[in-house]
C-alpha cells in the first residue's frame, strides 16, 4: 500500500480546505455549526454506506446519494455546519464499513475539501432565501462542485496507485459520476422544497430515490461491463507483441489484475515436463510465485475453468501474496487451448454482485493468455534452433580450419624431413639421419592420432555400440602406451609415469577403445602438465565398478572449466594448445567412448592442484550387443573370471 502518498494527499486536501475556510471566513461567509450537524452526519453516513461501485482501473469508485444530503445541508445550515457534518458523516461511514485508517483519513480530508468548496461556491452564488430559483440553482451548482471535488480527490489517489495520468482517470468516469451526482442533488432539492411546503411531503421523493438507486446501479454495472471489455481488448493488444516468456507472464498477470480490479495476480503455465510455475504481479513488482500457491490455485479450480472464491476459502499460501484479500478470481485455459495457463487474481474489494461477470472476463482473457504464452514458447524455440544452427555453423568452420591446420602441420614436417634426407643423404651423419627419421615418425604418429580421432568421432556420433567383452590387463596396456610415447617424444621428454594397481589386474572392456582413452589422458598429462610425475591408478569403485584414474601435477583445470573441457573443440589455453596441436576433440571423444563402454569419465582436482581424470567402468563383462548370448550366464562367467584374475 502506498500509504505515505495517500496521507500526503489527505494532508493536501485538508490544507486546501483550511485555506478556503480562512478565505471564506475573512469574507464573513462562515457561520457557526448548529445542532443539525448530528442528524445530517448520520444521513451522510447512511447514504455513504448504501454505495454503488463504479469500477475504475484496479479500484472501485463509490457513487452515493450524498449530494442529496449536501443540497439540503447547504440550504438549511451554515457553511461550518456543512463542513462538520460532511467530515463527521464520512468518518462514521468509514468506521461503520471497517475501512483502514488511511482510507478514513483520506475520505475525511476529501470530504472537508469538497464541503468547503461547495459551501464557498454556494455562498458566492446564493442571494438569500430558500424558496427561489437562484437559491436552488446555487445549491445544485454547489453540490456539483462537491461531487467533482471528491471525484478529483479519488482520481488523484488512484493516479498514485496506478501510476497513471490523473486526467485520464478523472475523465474516465466523470460522466457517470456527474450524472449520478446531478440526479442525487435534484432529489435533495426536491426534498428540500417539499419540506418547505410541509415536512411530511418529503416522503413523496421516496419512490424517486428507490428508482434512482436502482437505475444508477444498473447504469454503473453496464458501464463497468463496457469498461471491462474495453480493457479486455486493450489488454489483449498490449500482450500480443511480447516475446520473452517471463515478460509475457508478468504482463498477463498485470493485465489480469487490472481487468478484475485485483491487488495482486498470478499467471501460471505448465512446462513441457508437466511442472506448473508462475509469476506474481503486485504493487511490490514482479516475483516468482511460490510452488504451494500455484498448486493451491490449481486445486481450487478442481475441474472447472473459472470461479470466484470468497476469502474464507482462499488457501493461506495464496492469501500470503496479498494479505487483505477479500476474494480470489480464477480462470484456466481448457484442454483445446494453445498452452495451459492459469490466472488467479486476488481482490481486496469487498464482494458485490459482479462476481459472475468478473469470472467471465477473466475466462475470456485466459484464452488470449494461452495464445500469447504459446506464441512466446514458439518464439523461444525458434530462437534456440537459430542459435543452435549458428553454433553448428561456427563449430563446422572451426573444425574445418583446425583439421586443415592439423593435417598440414605434421605433413609439412614429415615432407621436410624426408626431402632433407633425400637431398643430403650421403652428407648426413648417422645421428642427424636418425633425428630426421624420428621427426617423421613423430609427425606420422600425430597424423595417425588425428585420423583415429576423426574415425572415432564418426563412430560415436553414429552411436555405434561397443562390446566390453575383453579382459584387458591394465599394467601391460599402460606399459605399451608409455613405450609408444617414449618413442614418439624421446625418453628425456617424457615425465615419469607410475602405475598403481590395488589388486584388480584386469578390466572388462574393449582393448582398442580403452587404449584410446587411457593413451589420450596420459598424452594430455604429458602435454599440459609436463613438469611432474603422472600416476595411473586402478582400483575398485562403488556399486560393482572399477576406477582407472590418470593424475598429474600440472597447473590443473579451474572448477568452472571442468565440464567445458569435455565439449567438442574446447581448448582452454589457446597459446599452449596451438603449440601442442590438437583439435579439442580428445576429451570429448574420451567421454563418449567411456559412455560407449558403459561407464563415465569425470574430472576432479588431484592432490597438489593437478588434474585427475577418472574413468569408471562396470566391473563385470558386458556382452557384445549384437550377439544373442545369454547375458546372465555371460555376467556370471565374467564375475568369476574378474575375481579369479584379481585374486
Ligand atoms: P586437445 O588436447 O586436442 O586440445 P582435449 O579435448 O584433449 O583437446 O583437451 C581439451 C583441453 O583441456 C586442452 O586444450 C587443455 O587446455 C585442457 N587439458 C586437457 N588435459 C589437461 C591436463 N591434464 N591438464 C591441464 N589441462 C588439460
Amino acid at each position: 500500500m502506498k500509504h505515505p502518498q495517500v496521507l500526503a494527499l489527505t494532508a493536501l486536501h485538508l490544507g486546501l480546505a483550511a485555506l478556503l475556510a480562512v478565505a471564506a471566513s475573512e469574507a464573513g461567509s462562515l457561520g457557526s455549526p448548529t445542532l443539525a450537524v448530528v442528524p445530517f452526519a448520520a444521513a451522510i453516513a447512511l447514504v455513504g454506506s448504501l454505495h454503488m461501485n463504479v469500477e475504475l482501473g484496479r479500484h472501485a469508485v463509490s457513487v452515493t446519494l450524498v449530494e442529496a444530503v449536501v443540497v439540503v445541508m447547504l440550504l438549511f445550515m451554515s457553511p461550518a455546519g456543512v463542513l462538520a457534518a460532511a467530515v463527521f458523516g464520512e468518518v462514521l461511514a468509514c468506521v461503520w464499513q471497517r475501512q483502514p485508517l488511511a482510507k478514513v483519513a483520506f475520505n475525511a480530508g476529501s470530504a472537508a475539501l469538497a464541503a468547503i468548496a461547495g459551501a464557498v461556491v454556494f455562498q458566492l452564488l446564493w442571494t438569500g432565501g430558500r424558496a427561489n430559483g437562484a437559491a436552488w440553482a446555487a445549491a445544485l451548482v454547489a453540490a456539483s462542485v462537491y461531487a467533482t471535488t471528491t471525484h478529483g480527490c479519488t482520481s488523484a489517489v488512484l493516479a498514485v496507485f496506478e501510476t497513471a495520468r490523473f486526467t485520464r482517470i478523472f475523465a474516465a468516469s466523470l460522466v457517470p459520476v456527474a450524472l449520478a451526482s446531478l440526479i442525487s442533488a435534484t432529489i435533495g432539492l426536491a426534498a428540500a422544497v417539499l419540506y418547505e411546503v410541509t415536512p411530511g411531503a418529503v416522503l413523496l421523493v421516496a419512490p424517486l430515490v428507490v428508482l434512482m438507486a436502482a437505475e444508477t446501479r444498473r447504469l454503473a454495472a453496464q458501464r463497468a461491463e463496457q469498461l471491462r471489455f474495453e480493457r479486455l481488448y486493450a489488454a489483449s493488444s498490449r500482450t500480443g507483441g511480447l516475446t520473452s516468456l517471463r515478460e509475457v507472464m508478468a504482463t498477463l498477470a498485470e493485465e489480469s489484475r487490472s481487468l478484475v480490479t485485483g491487488a495482486a495476480a498470478v499467471c501460471c503455465t505448465m512446462d513441457a515436463d508437466g511442472t506448473w510455475w508462475g509469476v506474481v504481479r503486485s504493487d511490490d513488482g514482479v516475483s516468482d510465485a511460490p510452488v504451494e500457491a500455484v498448486e493451491a490455485s490449481l486445486a481450487l479450480l478442481a475441474g472447472a475453468t473459472d470461479a470466484e472464491v470468497a476469502s474464507d476459502r482462499v488457501p493461506g499460501s495464496v492469501r500470503a501474496l496479498s494479505p487483505a484479500t477479500e476474494s480470489l478470481v480464477l480462470a484456466r485455459s481448457d484442454e483445446t487451448a494453445a498452452a495451459p495457463v492459469l490466472l488467479a487474481v486476488l481482490r481486496q474489494l469487498s464482494g458485490d454482485d459482479h462476481t459472475q461477470r468478473r469470472s467471465d472476463v477473466l475466462a475470456a482473457f485466459v484464452g488470449h493468455a494461452a495464445l500469447t504464452v504459446a506464441n512466446a514458447r514458439l518464439y523461444a524455440d525458434v530462437e534456440d534452433a537459430l542459435a543452435h544452427q549458428v553454433d553448428l555453423n561456427r563449430q563446422k568452420d572451426d573444425f574445418v580450419s583446425a583439421v586443415s591446420h592439423e593435417l598440414r602441420t605434421p605433413l609439412a614436417a614429415m615432407m621436410g624431413s624426408v626431402l632433407t634426407l633425400r637431398r643430403l643423404d650421403d652428407r648426413l651423419k648417422t645421428d642427424q639421419r636418425i633425428k630426421l627419421l624420428d621427426v617423421s615418425c613423430r609427425q606420422a604418429k600425430r597424423l595417425q592420432r588425428l585420423i583415429e580421432e576423426l574415425l572415432t568421432l564418426a563412430s560415436v556420433e553414429n552411436r555405434d555400440a561397443v562390446p566390453a567383452d575383453q579382459a584387458v590387463a591394465v599394467a601391460e596396456l599402460v606399459e605399451e602406451i608409455t613405450d609408444d610415447l617414449r618413442t614418439q617424444r624421446g625418453a628425456d621428454e617424457l615425465p615419469p609415469i607410475q602405475f598403481v594397481d590395488t589388486g584388480l589386474g584386469t578390466v572388462w572392456s574393449s582393448e582398442q577403445r580403452l587404449r584410446q582413452v587411457v593413451s589420450n589422458l596420459i598424452e594430455n598429462a604429458c602435454k599440459y602438465a609436463p613438469g611432474g610425475a603422472i600416476e595411473v591408478r586402478l582400483e575398485p569403485g562403488s556399486d560393482d565398478t572399477v576406477r582407472l584414474s590418470v593424475s598429474d601435477n600440472g597447473p590443473g583445470i579451474a572448477a568452472a572449466d571442468r565440464e567445458r573441457v569435455f565439449e567438442r573443440f574446447v581448448q582452454l589455453d589457446q597459446s599452449s594448445t596451438r603449440a601442442q596441436g590438437g583439435l579439442g576433440l580428445g576429451l570429448y571423444l574420451c567421454r563418449e567412448v567411456a559412455a560407449q563402454l558403459g561407464g563415465s569419465l569425470t574430472l576432479s582436482e588431484a592432490p597438489g592442484g593437478g588434474s585427475r581424470f577418472t574413468l569408471t567402468l562396470p566391473a563385470t563383462r558386458r556382452p557384445d550387443p549384437s550377439s544373442h548370448a545369454d547375458a546372465g550366464g555371460a555376467q556370471d562367467l565374467a564375475r568369476a573370471s574378474t575375481s579369479g584374475e584379481a585374486a
